[in-house]
């Protein structure tokens, strides 16, 4: 069994505001990959802030799971409620991820895990104090977004190390790396942004008019 879980959990301290219940069209953005995660997959897992989840509504079957400090702490809480073999975890600040991602990533093949990510384009600057101090061999260089997929049994061991490390990664597969285990890439679209500032809204807002 594949299940979906979506990172709807943050607080958005940076932003001011939780993005992920931004309305867009008359729909909260976590929606949006929440109906794709549906379409897909035999379960679906949306992790919500603690004070959020009696409050929210979320379409029938969806299971709801508390939150927790970090993002890291909210996938541990949903693979806690899951017995899937393959899970997929995906940030609900994505909204613009398509089903061909989610099947791609899903389907590991002799990987561990595997991400959708894309290659930089850009030139890499090393900077620190506004002052230059090399630039990055960008060949190997790729940007990693969700969704991304993992053996549970897998991930979860690997959260379990890190938490006893006190380890703390920016996604999964960065956990599943440092243990040494195999992860695979899907070329996934410079589209799927991950709403970060407010500018995003806007943008957010003509391609998702596009895609109803
Ligand atoms: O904060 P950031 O944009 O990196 O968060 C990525 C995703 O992880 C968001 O969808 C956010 O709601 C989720 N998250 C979470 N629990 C946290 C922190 C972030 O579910 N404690």
């Amino acid at each position: 069994m594949k299940s979906c879980i979506i990172l709807a959990g943050g607080e958005g301290r940076r932003i001011g505001f939780r993005k992920q219940f931004v309305e867009i069209r008359g729909k909260p953005l976590f929606m949006y990959s929440l109906e794709k995660a549906l379409k897909l997959f035999e379960e679906v897992i949306v992790v919500l802030p603690a004070d959020a989840v009696s409050k929210v509504p979320v379409p029938e079957g969806v299971k709801k799971v508390k939150g927790g400090k970090e993002r890291q702490d909210s996938v541990l809480n949903a693979l806690l409620e899951t017995e899937a073999e393959i899970v997929v975890i995906h940030d609900a600040v994505r909204p613009l991820a398509t089903e061909e991602m989610f099947r791609e990533v899903a389907d590991l093949g002799d990987y561990e895990g595997k991400i959708v990510a894309v290659p930089s384009r850009d030139t890499l600057k090393e900077v620190s104090a506004d002052t230059v101090f090399r630039t990055v061999d960008r060949s190997q260089i790729w940007l990693s977004q969700t969704p991304q997929a993992f053996i549970r049994k897998i991930l979860l061991e690997c959260h379990f190390r890190a938490r006893n490390e006190g380890f703390f990664g920016t996604d999964d597969a960065s956990l599943l790396e440092r243990y040494g285990y195999k992860v695979g890439v899907v070329q996934g679209s410079y589209w799927n942004i991950k709403l970060t500032y407010k500018e995003d809204i806007q943008f957010l807002e003509k391609i998702l008019a596009k895609e109803s």
